[in-house]
């Protein structure tokens, strides 16, 4: 019997298998399609989606990968543009004005197209014993007191699985969702965009770059192939995609008469944006896009679906294996839902920044200037990469809650950083200012919780969760204790407990 089925391969699921094979926890992912979707989608992760794979060493399957600068082959961006990726001062854009710079963590970015770390994650999930059936479908549940039937249906028919938890991992259009009852409101699309990978007959049609123009936007690059374009006149009618539509797209955004020669990967989306009001319903939960929807502006999907993922992952495995404490898988939703309630928030103030006229060139125009002071681009930078994500954590520590930087300790054993410390995925207690009653208090954990001492600039004792936040910091040793039970649970053995 498996302990955990998911529902779709894709980022989001295969990054939760591997957080639940990292715990031992039996985890079956099914998966639809027989091979990974080569359709052209992120091209890069960034912000706290990208330290999530680096702290777990995701980035090094990763393979070698083409700098943006050989992507543009010597091309040199215009309009509004590429700065930041032709190595400009800006880390992003907000509305495709590329004016994000500070935010108060360091720019993380994970130039990778989505592809590539589907490949890297599959890789890691199967090496930590997660099984991964492809050309399998997830078709219904069933649920009871003490677990769920999942019906599924693979190249021989249909069959059953038992299991104890379900995640629905399968994308906006989620069965899952569907199947357990979930509510899924939000407001319908108002806009048509195009992605495409293609050849063009002047592959010089249009500048690379981002461009508002009358009629929409048209974005061209890193990839000299790489085409969007969005247009405001109303939602896409259907799902199917052609040649012909898309030409017709891009001649009239670029307002040229350039033709398409070929199509190497075309999709379409629209700005609806949707969430679930809770993404858990007594054994079936939701994460990444089948549990909230939004346009692809900013690229803040996958970081939000990792988000999930790493959020959700020590969570369940601890339910699972029977040491949570009482409420700790239903933060998952309380903590996350807020968050994807932020990006829903943002991409409809972007699409409403790009649409085209002088009433919005102004409003760009003021818009820009205020981004422009230190503060005001903190928060939006901030914002774009779910970098001030403070979770609720014992005490009142200025780091409590927040994710915890990557700090560089020295240890008996040599220099280590925070990153190379988290590659377990598992809680962590930083005993900085080297304390033998900190070590104590900790000992009835240490199944758990695993324990370093160093020395960095920061001297309190700091507990980490597995997603990488602070779960308490501070001296005091009785709070220690407590928040170590509020976490993870009753220790295993009484040894150290002191009391
Ligand atoms: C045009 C475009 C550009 C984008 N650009 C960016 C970007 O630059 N940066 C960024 O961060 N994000 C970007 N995104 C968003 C990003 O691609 C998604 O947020 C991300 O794919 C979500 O991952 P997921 O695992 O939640 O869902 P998905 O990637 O949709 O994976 C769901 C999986 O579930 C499978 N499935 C569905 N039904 C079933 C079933 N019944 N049984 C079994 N399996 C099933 C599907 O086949 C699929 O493999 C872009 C999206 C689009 C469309």
């Amino acid at each position: 019997m498996y302990e955990v089925v998911i529902s779709g391969a894709g980022p989001v699921g295969l990054f939760l298998a591997c957080e639940l094979g990292s715990y031992g926890i039996r985890t079956l992912v099914v998966e639809r399609r027989e091979t990974i979707d080569p359709t052209l989608k992120a091209g890069a992760v960034s912000g706290r989606g990208a330290d999530i794979l680096t702290r777990r060493d995701v980035v090094s399957l990763l393979g070698d990968l083409p700098s943006i600068a050989d992507l543009m082959g010597g091309r040199k961006p215009g309009g509004s543009s590429l700065q930041a990726a032709a190595g400009g001062r800006p880390t992003g854009h907000f509305a495709g004005l590329w004016v994000l710079r500070g935010g108060s963590a360091p720019a993380s970015l994970v130039m990778a197209p989505q592809q590539r770390i589907e490949e890297a994650l599959e890789k890691r999930a199967l090496s930590l014993g997660v099984a991964i059936r492809r050309g399998h479908s997830f078709t219904g549940l069933d649920r009871d007191d003490a677990g769920v039937t999942v019906s599924l249906s693979g190249p021989d028919g249909p069959y059953e699985v038992r299991t104890g938890w379900v995640i629905g991992c399968d994308g906006g259009r989620s069965p899952v969702r569907k199947a357990a009852g979930f509510a899924f409101p939000g407001l319908d699309g108002v806009t048509t965009g195009h992605q495409a990978l293609a050849d063009f007959d002047d592959p010089d049609f249009f500048p690379m770059g981002w461009h508002r123009v009358p009629h929409g936007l048209m974005v061209r690059g890193p990839h000299p192939q790489r085409v969007l374009t969005l247009e405001f006149d109303g939602p896409p009618a259907s799902r199917a995609v052609s040649q012909a539509e898309l030409q017709e797209s891009v001649r009239r955004v670029s307002g040229t008469s350039v033709t398409i020669t070929a199509v190497h990967s075309v999709t379409r989306f629209t700005d609806n944006t949707r969430q679930a009001p809770s993404y858990r319903a007594g054994r079936v939960l939701l994460a990444g896009d089948a549990a909230h929807v939004h346009p692809p502006l900013g690229g803040q999907g996958l970081h939000l679906g990792l988000g999930d993922a790493v959020n959700l992952g020590w969570k369940l495995a601890a339910t699972v294996r029977g040491w949570a404490p009482a409420g700790l898988l239903d933060t998952y939703s309380s903590e996350r839902h807020p968050v994807a309630e932020r990006v829903l928030h943002n991409t409809r103030a972007q699409v409403a920044l790009m649409r085209p006229g002088p009433g919005v060139d102004a409003l760009r125009d003021i818009f820009t200037m205020l981004a422009e002071t230190p503060e005001a681009n903190r928060l939006l930078t901030d914002l774009m990469g779910e970098l001030d994500i403070r979770y609720g954590a014992s005490g009142d520590h200025p780091l409590a809650g927040l994710y915890c930087p990557d700090l560089e300790l020295k240890t008996a054993s040599g220099p280590t950083r925070v990153a190379d410390l988290s590659l377990a995925g598992r809680p962590l207690l930083l005993d900085l200012a080297d304390r033998a009653e900190v070590r104590d208090a900790v000992r009835p954990w240490a199944e758990r919780v695993d324990m370093v001492t160093g020395a960095t600039e920061e001297t309190d004792t700091l507990l980490l969760r597995p997603d990488g936040h602070v779960a308490w910091a501070g001296e005091d040793v009785g709070e220690l204790r407590n928040a170590l039970r509020g976490w993870f649970g009753e220790p295993s053995s009484s040894d150290g407990l002191g009391e």
